[in-house]
């Protein structure tokens, strides 16, 4: 029998209900819920493949202690005994957790609890650091609290949305779908996109301010200062409910004091930046987005209170359709906010420097010692950890070799740490690999519990899967070592649910409206309440047991005096000025169609059929100077490292600024970790680092030869001194290339392709005058594998090649055609792939395009069904309209 349950996708901050049904034979088939208020019904390509990336390939299934099988008792007692001798002899603070938000609000509460309650030290840090902590200091220094004003809602009821250092078409696909939709239902809707780039998200903007990187602070305290100056403040509104103001203007016309000189500093034209000012001042219900853009600055905080103060003058800030609004990262950042999971802050937003927080916590737990001192932020924990301070580091659900900044640094010290445990759902990450203990977890699917979107709105993540080996929820994970530790009391649970009601019951201890995390009325509620939760805004209280869509409508803030504050911002620079050595300008994101270490997206052709490598986008003029080629590798370096990626000069980049994708790890390149390069600044009050900054150089690699893979099987490619693998339909698919020539090319192609057959066909091609081989291997008449090498990046397209492991048998036209990379005459070769959900490629979209005479994605959809499922791709499809008409 089918078994259909709600649930709530693993991977961005939006929060998209699901409906999963498992079939009989195990099959499972994913759908957008239309209940669900995130996304009713919508998915993006990420959410809509989730049923590819839940496999049990590469899953780790049973504990390890130094690289052998071990049952969980003897796993956790030796964690147990560990942490027990450390903190004896070194103190609380020589131990550690980092974790992650894409953990369940219920794991989160569990390992903030024995971290700060029970260990005793605070020490806990998260990978949502690196994404948005800049929002909660820059919230928390402005309102009191660490409150998102607004609700998704806003959006359809905003006349002027702004999207300031957000690529929301890529990163938070459905609320663009939203947005695009509302901009269809209400012409009058203005968008302005205010990045360096030029990204999928300027699809709809009706304004795209192509800012200099790093002084989005001074277009806005310009702003500040334009609508004092042009009478647009609102009076009633600063004087009863803000304190600051003065100090703020004051501090911005210091570098923001006219239009000319903000256009001056931010690289844009007058014209504009006045536009845009007249837009903010006659546009009452404006609702400012922002994400990692703002945030991943060493002065990110600071970026946000720039936002805000904007919005307080104003007073657009608790009413329908205006507030200054993050989007956030990870499914679950917002929860592990909700119960202390960043070092700075404790549990039910409570703060460590208040003493009647941490005795009020401590009275709650009956747990021993709540320290006052802040906890390690994950910068600075990974430099103790490699300098020896912390001698026991535990990972959960995260793979900071990859992810965090400096990475190879961040890889010396787990390599050096004294004891590394990681818990996660796969074997083999970059991380997993310097583990002295693997815990296997329970994933998406498998484990159930809370998590909290981007606009405070708590969903059910449920369990529909069977759980695979011996893996297990993180909570209970954690509880069963806080038992082996000896705090039995605290830790006894028995399921989430028991978890969830003692997590409400804090948010309401003590409180009286003092807090604004506040989900008391869920203290007492039952089993069968808790699996039937619907999706619900905090706080949610008796007297608001509906929820609360938006925070401030009383405009009350959390300060001492109830005042929202102004904060005076002076002007900032990068940490690290680039130089004649290092003169571009590195920005690091994501691309469309994975996600962060691509650990479970990598497992999906159809995710992995958009972008194939990891690359640099470079503007043609840096091209030029550089002497890159487009498709060439090249290498970029910076002061922190080198890595080796594919160039795409594209002039959506700004000139001097490049941007490489953050997902690209050891399992799927020889080494692309873009984190590599990143500076470790941070900014000093959030921690967050400068992911968004960093000089570079980047120069041609040079390899002599360059080439492709395609096969059936995953191939161990070790003589090319460059690869990067991605999983195709039925097949792999390895780009190669090398400095050292082989000097048997067939020989070495059959040593990599024919490692274990005996009866092989082979088919080849040879022109050694220019270093061009092409090899093929046939079996029972279905091609097994190729190889193309050729001594440029100019080789064949992959596509169509790509589409033969599709069949069974190869007709006569493809079996003669398969040498030269191309369709026999009269057959045609899709293209790179746009849409992943239908598979359609760019050559059968121009073609139909032409034929058809088309000038309308909707068009497109009717004819080819490209971008009328998730609607991901469809920014691609108006520029290639667009290019079209260019080229017509
Ligand atoms: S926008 Fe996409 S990735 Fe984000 S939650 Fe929704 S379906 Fe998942």
């Amino acid at each position: 029998m089918n078994k259909e349950v709600k649930t709530t996708c693993p991977y961005c901050g939006v929060g998209c209900g699901v409906l999963a049904q498992l079939d009989d034979s195990g099959r499972v088939t994913i759908t957008g819920d239309p209940e669900h208020p995130s996304n009713f019904g919508r998915l993006c390509s990420k959410g809509a493949a989730l049923a590819d990336t839940i496999s049990y390939e590469g899953r780790l299934l049973y504990p390890e202690v130094n690289g052998e099988s071990e049952n969980w008792s003897n796993a956790l007692n030796h964690i147990a005994m560990k942490f027990k001798d450390t903190i004896a002899q070194y103190g609380p603070d020589s131990v550690a957790f980092y974790v992650s938000g894409q953990l369940l609000t219920e794991d989160y509460y569990v390992a903030n609890k024995l971290m700060k309650g029970f260990i005793g030290s605070n020490n806990i840090d998260t990978n949502s650091r690196l994404c948005m902590s800049s929002a909660v200091a820059g919230y928390k220094r402005a309102f009191g609290s660490d409150t998102v004003p607004c609700a998704y809602e806003d959006l359809e009821r905003a006349k002027l949305i702004i999207l300031v250092g957000s690529n929301a078409a890529w990163c938070h696909p459905v609320l663009f779908q939203r947005i695009k939709q509302a901009k269809l239902d209400n012409p009058d809707l203005f968008i302005v996109v205010i990045d360096p780039r030029k990204t999928a998200s300027c699809d709809i903007a009706d304004m795209h301010l192509a800012i200099a990187p790093g002084t989005d602070d001074i277009l806005f305290n310009g702003l500040l200062v334009y609508l004092d100056t042009h009478d647009e403040a609102n009076q009633l509104f600063i004087s009863q409910c803000t304190e600051g103001l003065d100090d703020a203007i004051k501090a911005a016309t210091e570098n923001a004091a006219t239009v000319e000189v903000v256009s001056d500093s931010c690289g844009l034209d007058n014209a504009d930046v006045a536009e845009f000012y007249r837009l903010f001042s006659r546009t009452e219900r404006v609702v400012t987005v922002f994400s990692q853009g703002i945030n991943q600055w060493s002065y990110g905080t600071d970026r946000v209170n720039a936002i805000i103060n904007c919005h307080l003058i104003t007073g657009r800030i608790g009413r329908p359709g205006m507030g200054p609004f993050s989007f956030t990262g990870q499914p679950n950042a917002m929860g592990g906010r909700e119960v202390g999971g960043l070092s700075n802050q404790l549990a039910a937003h409570m703060a460590i420097e208040n003493e009647e927080h941490r005795e009020l916590i401590k009275e709650f737990w009956q747990c021993p010692v709540i320290s006052d001192k802040q906890g390690l932020k994950a910068v600075e924990l990974f430099d103790a950890v490699h300098d020896g301070r912390i001698k026991i580091l535990w990972v959960i659900a995260t793979n900071p070799a990859v992810s965090m900044p400096n990475a190879d640094f961040v890889r010396e010290a787990l390599s050096k740490c004294e004891f590394l445990i990681v818990s996660d759902c796969m074997r083999n990450t970059d991380t997993t690999q310097f583990a002295d203990v693997l815990l296997p977890s329970q994933t998406w699917g498998e484990r159930d519990g809370t998590v909290t979107n981007s606009e405070r709105r708590i969903s059910r993540q449920r369990q529909f899967l069977p759980i695979p080996g011996q893996a297990k929820p993180d909570w209970q994970i954690l509880a069963e070592v806080a038992q082996h530790m000896g705090f039995s009391e605290g830790f006894n649970y028995l399921n989430p649910l028991e978890i969830f009601k003692e997590h409400a019951a804090l948010s309401g201890y003590k409180n009286n409206g003092t807090r604004d995390f506040d989900i008391s009325y869920f203290e007492n509620i039952s089993g069968d309440e808790f699996w039937s939760i619907k999706p619900i805004q905090w706080p949610v209280t008796k007297e608001q047991p509906s929820g609360t869509v938006r925070m401030f409508a009383d405009g009350q803030f959390y300060t001492n005096n109830k005042r929202a504050r102004f904060i005076p911002i002076l002007k900032n620079q990068p940490s690290n000025p680039c130089t004649d050595q290092f003169p571009l300008v590195l920005n690091t994101g994501r691309i469309r169609d994975q996600w962060h270490t691509m650990t479970r997206t990598g497992k999906s052709a159809t995710l992995s059929a958009h972008t194939i490598e990891p690359y640099v986008e470079i503007h043609s003029s840096d091209a030029i100077t550089a002497s890159v080629q487009q498709g060439e590798l090249v290498t970029v370096s910076s002061a922190w490292g080198t890595i080796v990626v594919r160039a795409v000069i594209s002039d959506a980049q700004r000139q001097g600024s490049v941007f490489i994708p953050m997902h690209w790890n050891d399992q799927f390149s020889s080494k692309a970790y873009c984190d590599a390069l990143v500076n470790p600044s941070v900014d000093p009050i959030s921690g967050q680092p400068e992911f968004k900054h960093t000089p570079v150089n980047i120069k041609c690699y040079e390899p002599n030869w360059y080439g492709f893979l395609l096969s059936r099987r995953k191939l161990t490619v070790n003589n090319s001194n460059y690869w990067a693998a991605t999983r195709g339909r039925g097949l792999w698919r390895y780009e190669i290339a090398g400095k050292d020539k082989p000097e048997d090319w067939a020989a070495c192609a059959r040593s990599l392709l024919c490692q274990h057959a005996t009866q092989v066909e082979w088919i080849e091609y040879f022109d050694s005058a220019v270093n061009r081989y092409r090899g093929a291997r046939i079996e029972n008449g279905r091609v097994e594998s190729c190889i193309f090498i050729g001594p440029d990046c100019n080789l064949p397209e992959r596509d169509w090649l790509s589409n033969l492991f599709s069949t069974d048998k190869l007709s006569d036209d493809e079996r003669i055609a398969i040498l030269s990379g191309k369709p026999a005459k009269g057959k045609k070769d899709a293209g790179k792939i746009i849409c992943a959900c239908f598979n359609v490629g760019l050559n059968t979209i121009t073609d139909t395009i032409i034929e058809n005479n088309i000038d309308s994605v909707e068009a497109i959809g009717r004819i080819l069904n490209a971008g009328t499922n998730c609607g991901s791709c469809v920014p691609e499809l108006s520029q290639i309209l667009v290019d079209n008409k260019k080229t017509t």
